[in-house]
């Protein structure tokens, strides 16, 4: 996605471990006129799938993972890091490893927001390793829904996630594809 690839040239910062930082629009300020546009692209590539909700994670999947949902028009859920106080019916959890923060987590959704008929649309903000996909897609497995996709604002494909999407024959779809982070430069993979 062209203004996704030009806002990331533009406005981000290569950080020590492969990590790319995008605060300015994404990961803390949000711009939401971009985000409408990623949602709108989403909901473009994902139309006739049939989704009926889209499963994301707090916090930095919910400004795309929202946008797609209103494209879509279907609800969103978001997947809980913690689990809050006011929290007390039956929830799914699954453990999801932090690229960013290299700590184990769990994350959580309430049983009653996922069905066994319903069709995800799996987003996130990042995909590294894919240890949150994978997190989101054991969710929806114990819930017994099917995944229509994952759609990933930003996929460094360098890493084991996108591989691992496709070899276990999910459909994956990433707006911005970077294939190196290699001496603090960007480089997308259709430069390559
Ligand atoms: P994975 O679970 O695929 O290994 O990593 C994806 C998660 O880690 C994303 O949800 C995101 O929060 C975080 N992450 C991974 N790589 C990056 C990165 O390069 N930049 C930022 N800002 N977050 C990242």
């Amino acid at each position: 996605m062209k203004l996704l690839e030009d806002r990331i040239r533009q406005d981000s910062e290569v950080l020590p471990g492969d990590v790319l930082k995008i605060n300015s629009f994404l990961n803390h300020q949000v711009d939401p006129e971009l985000m409408m546009a990623v949602g709108k692209e989403f909901a473009r590539l994902f139309d006739q799938s049939g989704v009926t909700k889209v499963l994301t994670c707090e916090a930095s999947g919910i400004a795309p993972g929202v946008m797609a949902a209103y494209e879509l028009h279907v609800p969103m859920v978001f997947a809980r890091k913690k689990k809050p106080s006011t929290l007390n019916d039956a929830v799914y959890w699954a453990d999801v490893y932090s690229y960013t923060k290299k700590t184990a987590n769990q994350i959580c959704v309430e049983q009653k927001f996922l069905h066994e008929d319903d069709n995800l649309l799996i987003i996130d903000d990042f995909l590294a390793n894919g240890e949150a996909v994978k997190g989101m897609i054991n969710i929806a497995n114990q819930a017994k829904a099917d995944v229509a996709g994952i759609g990933i604002v930003v996929a460094k494909t360098f890493q084991g996630g996108s591989s691992w999407i496709k070899e276990h024959g999910y459909r994956l779809e990433s707006l911005a594809n970077i294939a190196s982070l290699a001496n603090g430069e960007v480089q997308f993979a259709d430069e390559k």
